[in-house]
C-alpha cells in the first residue's frame, strides 16, 4: 500500500500545476498517470500570457521551444485582418514533462481503475490510499466517472472533437493563421508555429453540429490539408492528425465533494470562445491545491470563460 495525504489521478497541467503548488507547501502529494513522460498529447500547444503568470514561467528559464506571437491572422469567410496580441505557443510533449518534473513530487505510472472510501480516506485500486483525492484525468478521468458524473453529466452540445498534427519543418510564413467557420463549422482550424522550427496544424469544433451535418472533425481536416497546400504547405496531405474531445464550460460545475477535487478537462473547464484548455486546467489546479493547505472553499467561478479578452487585451495581465 503507497499512502500519501494528496494523490493526483493525471499528470497533465492540471495535475503537476496543483502539485506543484502543493509541496511548495510542505503538503505529501504523490501523481499516478497511466502514461509514462514525456508523453503525446494531441493540443495546439497554444497558451496565453495568463498561462505565463500563473505558471510564473520565464522564457529564458524554460529549456523547451517557446514562441512569443505578437500578432495572429483571423480569416472569416474569405475576409483577413492581423490582430495584434501576445500569446506564446509551447509544444506539449516537452511542457508537460518540464511541468511534471518541476512539481517535484513522485510520480508513479498506474491506470486508476477503482475509486473507494476506506474509512476517512480514498483507496484507489486497492493500492493508493490518501486523505485528499484529486482529479486531473482528463475528460476520461476515473475520479470524475465515480465521484462527480451524476452531480455534473457532460452535455454533448458542449463536446469539442479536434485533430492536429505537429511537424518539424521549416514553414514558409511564420506567422499564426486562424480560421473560423470554414465550411459552416461551429468552431476553427489553425496553423501555429512553435519555436525551434515546429508547428501545429489542426481543426476543432463542436460534435453535435458535426454529426447534425452527417460530418466527421476528418472532413474538415481533409479541407485544412487542401488550404495548406494552396498555402505553401506542400506534405499536409501525408500528415496523420491525432484527435480527442474534451468539453466546454457550460454552467458551473460541482468541482468538490468531501475531500474529493476535480480539475482541468476532468471538470470540463474549457473556455466556451476557443476551447482554450491548458489555462482553465491551471488555474483550477492551484486553487484547488490552495483550497487543500488552507482547508478554505474549492470554486472555479471565477475563472474566466473566454479567452477573447485576453487575446485582443493581453497586455492589461
Ligand atoms: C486537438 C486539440 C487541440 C487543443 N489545443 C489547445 C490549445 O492550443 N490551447 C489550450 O489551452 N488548450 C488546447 N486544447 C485543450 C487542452 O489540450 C486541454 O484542455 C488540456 O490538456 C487539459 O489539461 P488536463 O491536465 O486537464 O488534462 P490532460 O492534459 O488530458 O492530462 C490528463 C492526464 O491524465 C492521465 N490519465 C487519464 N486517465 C487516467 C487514469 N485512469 N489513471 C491515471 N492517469 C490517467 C492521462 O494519461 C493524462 O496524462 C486542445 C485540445 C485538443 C484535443
Amino acid at each position: 500500500m503507497t499512502a500519501a495525504e494528496v494523490i493526483i489521478v493525471g499528470g497533465g497541467p492540471a495535475g503537476s500545476t496543483c502539485a506543484w503548488e502543493l509541496r511548495q507547501a510542505g503538503i505529501e502529494t504523490i501523481i499516478l498517470d497511466k502514461q509514462d513522460f514525456p508523453r503525446a498529447k494531441p493540443c495546439a500547444g497554444w497558451i496565453t500570457p495568463r498561462v505565463v503568470r500563473n505558471l510564473r514561467l520565464k522564457s529564458d528559464g524554460y529549456p523547451h521551444s517557446f514562441l512569443r506571437l505578437d500578432k495572429l491572422r483571423l480569416h472569416f469567410s474569405g475576409r483577413s485582418f492581423s490582430l495584434p496580441t501576445r500569446q506564446f505557443s509551447i509544444r506539449r510533449y516537452e511542457f508537460d514533462e518540464w511541468l511534471l518534473k518541476r512539481a517535484g513530487v513522485p510520480v508513479y505510472r498506474h491506470t486508476v481503475k477503482e475509486i473507494g472510501n476506506d474509512r476517512d480516506s480514498y483507496l484507489l485500486d486497492g493500492t493508493y490510499r490518501c486523505s485528499y483525492l484529486v482529479g486531473a484525468g482528463g475528460t476520461h478521468c476515473p475520479v470524475y466517472r465515480a465521484m462527480f458524473s451524476e452531480l455534473n453529466p457532460r452535455r454533448a452540445d458542449a463536446q469539442i472533437t479536434a485533430v492536429e498534427a505537429e511537424v518539424k519543418c521549416d514553414p514558409a510564413d511564420r506567422g499564426c493563421h486562424l480560421w473560423f467557420s470554414e465550411r459552416g463549422l461551429q468552431g476553427y482550424s489553425w496553423y501555429l508555429p512553435k519555436g525551434n522550427g515546429y508547428l501545429n496544424v489542426g481543426v476543432g469544433g463542436r460534435s453535435t453540429a458535426l454529426e447534425a451535418r452527417g460530418e466527421t472533425i476528418r472532413d474538415h481536416w481533409a479541407h485544412l490539408a487542401r488550404k495548406l497546400a494552396d498555402f505553401g504547405f506542400a506534405d499536409a496531405d501525408a500528415l496523420q492528425p491525432n484527435g480527442h474531445t474534451y468539453y466546454l464550460r457550460h454552467a458551473t460545475p460541482t468541482v468538490q465533494r468531501d475531500n474529493a477535487f476535480i480539475i482541468g478537462d476532468a471538470a470540463g473547464l474549457a473556455t466556451k470562445d476557443l476551447g482554450e484548455g491548458i489555462g482553465p486546467a491551471v488555474e483550477s489546479g492551484i486553487r484547488a491545491a490552495r483550497a487543500i493547505i488552507h482547508r478554505t472553499e474549492y470554486s472555479v467561478k471565477s475563472i474566466p470563460k473566454y479567452s477573447l479578452p485576453d487575446l485582443i487585451l493581453p497586455w492589461r495581465l
